[in-house]
């Protein structure tokens, strides 16, 4: 498939084109560093490579940014609140701003001196001149406006994809109900005739939902291929510009383009940039607004006849306008969820053709492992993978490589820290804690898949649990046990080297067993004091609100309802670790002499032998967050 302009560039116009654009991009470049704060310029310099936020990441994660530095071109930058750089392009939008410099992050807008700051001062002014003169001859030349327009879009080119697409839906896998959906729209375009013949209203537009990486891009170039007709790719951050009035001279020639090509598919990335409630205001509002009009004007417009299916994609469905959703708009609606347990593995067996994998491997097992992964994720587990091994000297890809890259993924890469005996002692008990009373709570929590004190991210050591199936929700007993299990860690540095000598290392822990007694005490009604009342609500960006719609009085009691929760938990934990201390430290002993023990090393050293291949055939279960 290749990228192309679908804007001819209009040769005779250039300079008027030229000037135009030289001051739009002038204007553009005042209004925008005169709106935003003048921050300083943050060097995020950092030994760590950047990860990649995609726009839809930065908002729903705008609470874990630390610092944001935007340049000319919409990148920014920035660390994450736990020092994790990343690196962004996003759609420049001042409530993201705010909301994010709301959240205590500080965002700076690149705005160095630069040549074009000099320029910047007096050119505008005579670039103005010279293009109102321009713009008269042009004009009383009885050319229009309207080809003004068309040539500023030769110079703002819509990015569009096109082209045959070879993609079926044998290359989709894991969502087969999704797929079942769209098969009537494969119908539809193959057999057009059928259906007129029946009356069958067939939709003009569907929307897609679901998280970055689910396969919404995928499925729509599915529904292309299957019907054997072109397929046009689009995206709505393309449509919102510094011109106003740009992004509708773009939907209209879009689909221009779709009709002289129709039957066709026409995708629409991101649709929430054009399509977001028009009660949310901003100050592109307007512009985009009228973009958004030309879409539903264009969308009213075709007959079902016509051919052109208009696929839409978002992870924003909540945000989108009512009036997209409208009969004869994107009516039909398939939210793609993340897979679940048998959609990973049937996503890993699908991608994993594309791979030399060692039979040895169970991709059921691969797929216990990675809940929450997306398509991509899983894609690119197998991709860090393949790399591993090839980096390893493997012939094929062993069960190790896909451990290693799944680590990597979910914890950062593995650490050359040099650390002091005494610390990684500390760590071998705090690890050991959490791996003996995670055994001792094996009938009610996931089993543990293995505990290490190899440091990765930021993690000195981890205790992973692995699930058997996805579990969508814990009962009460099964939250205090995770609750234990959590503080185990800083119960046995306590009960091996005394209060004065506990770590800061416990803080995650600290944090996961905070949020996870909130969450039950606020959100699942689990608190016999509190009551099944909801006091945690979702904002509209999913993030949630601590005790927002709480009273004082509320607002004291589940604070004191959390503090003995976690006080009951501990007590537990350090319980049960003084009570079998010659057994942690018998744990502790092996992970300082291997660095890494299995699920079931460690519950051959806490149960014996015999007992271990006695109930081998119990269930395994879910979660594979990291302890430290
Ligand atoms: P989205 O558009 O939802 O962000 P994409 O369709 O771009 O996601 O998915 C990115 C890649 O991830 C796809 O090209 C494909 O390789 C892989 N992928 C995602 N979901 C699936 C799936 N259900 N089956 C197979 N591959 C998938
Ligand atoms: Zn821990």
């Amino acid at each position: 498939m290749k990228k192309e302009n679908i804007f001819k560039k209009d040769g005779s116009k250039f300079y008027l084109i030229a000037f135009a654009v030289l001051f739009a991009a002038l204007i553009a470049r005042i209004v925008f560093v005169g709106n935003v704060n003048n921050g300083t310029i943050q060097n995020v310099t950092n030994a760590k490579a950047p990860i990649e936020l995609s726009f839809s990441d930065v908002l729903r994660r705008s609470g874990d940014i630390k610092t944001m530095d935007i340049n000319k071109d919409n990148v920014a930058t920035g660390v994450l609140k736990d020092g994790t750089p990343y690196r962004a392009t996003i759609a420049y939008n001042p409530e993201l701003l705010e909301k994010i410099s709301k959240n205590g992050a500080s965002v700076s807008i690149n705005n160095r001196e630069s040549v074009w700051d000099g320029v910047a001062r007096w050119l505008p002014i005579l670039v103005s001149a010279v293009f109102l003169i321009w713009l008269f001859k042009i004009l009383r030349g009885g050319n229009g406006g309207g080809g003004i327009t068309r040539s500023l879009i030769g110079q703002n080119p819509t990015k569009i994809t096109t082209g045959k697409t070879k993609t079926t839906f044998k290359d989709v896998a894991g969502i087969d109900s999704e797929k079942q959906e769209l098969m009537e729209v494969v119908d539809f375009l193959k057999n057009k005739e059928k259906f007129k013949a029946l009356g069958a209203r067939v939709p003009r537009g569907i929307l897609l939902s679901g998280e970055p990486g689910t396969g919404k891009t995928l499925l729509a170039r599915a529904v292309a291929g299957e019907a054997n007709v072109p397929f046009f790719a689009t995206s709505g951050s393309d449509f919102s510009g510094i011109i106003v009035g740009l992004g509708v001279a773009k939907i209209k020639e879009i689909f221009e383009l779709a009709k002289r090509n129709a039957p066709c598919i026409l995708f629409m990335d991101e649709i929430d940039a054009i399509g977001q409630s028009r009660s949310k205001h901003t100050i592109n509002d307007n512009d985009r607004e009228q973009t958004l009009n030309q879409l539903l004007i264009e969308m009213d417009g075709f007959s079902n006849e016509t051919g052109i299916i208009v696929i839409a994609a978002t992870n924003r469905p909540d945000m989108l306008d009512k009036a997209l959703l409208r009969p004869g708009r994107f009516d039909r609606q398939i939210n793609i969820e993340l897979p679940n347990l048998e959609g990973r593995r049937d996503i890993l067996d699908l991608h994993a053709k594309k791979f030399k994998i060692s039979e040895h491997v169970s991709m059921m097992d691969v797929a216990r492992g990675t809940t929450g992964f997306s398509g991509a994720d899983l894609e690119n587990l197998l991709n860090e993978s393949a790399l591993h091994a090839v980096r390893a000297g493997h012939k094929v890809v062993e069960q190790s490589d896909i451990e290693e890259a799944r680590d990597k993924i979910l914890m950062g890469p593995k650490k050359n820290r040099k650390m002091r005996p005494e610390d990684i002692k500390l760590t071998a008990y705090h690890e050991a804690g959490h791996a003996f009373v995670g055994v001792h709570y094996r009938d009610i929590t996931d089993p543990i898949h293995k505990a290490t004190i190899v440091p990765r991210g930021r993690a000195l050591g981890i205790v992973q649990h692995m699930p058997v199936d996805d579990k969508v929700s814990m009962t009460l007993e099964e939250v205090r046990a995770n609750l234990a299990i959590d503080l185990a860690g800083r119960a046995a540095e306590e009960v091996f080297f005394g209060k004065n000598k506990i770590t800061t290392g416990a803080a995650s822990d600290i944090e996961m067993a905070t949020n996870t007694a909130r969450r039950s005490i606020t959100m699942a009604g689990l608190s016999e004091k509190i009551g099944m009342v909801a006091i945690n609500q979702a904002t509209s960006f999913g993030q949630k609100i601590a005790l927002e719609n709480a009273s004082e009085k509320t607002a004291e009691a589940v604070d004191a309802e959390i503090r003995a929760w976690i006080e009951n938990a501990y007590k537990d934990a350090k319980n049960l670790v003084s009570k079998n201390k010659a057994t942690v430290d018998k744990l502790a002993k092996a992970l300082l002499d291997k660095e890494t023990l299995s699920g079931e090393e460690i519950r051959e050293i806490v149960l014996g032998k015999k007992a271990v291949a006695k109930k081998k055939t119990t269930k395994p279960a879910k979660k594979s967050n990291a302890k430290k």
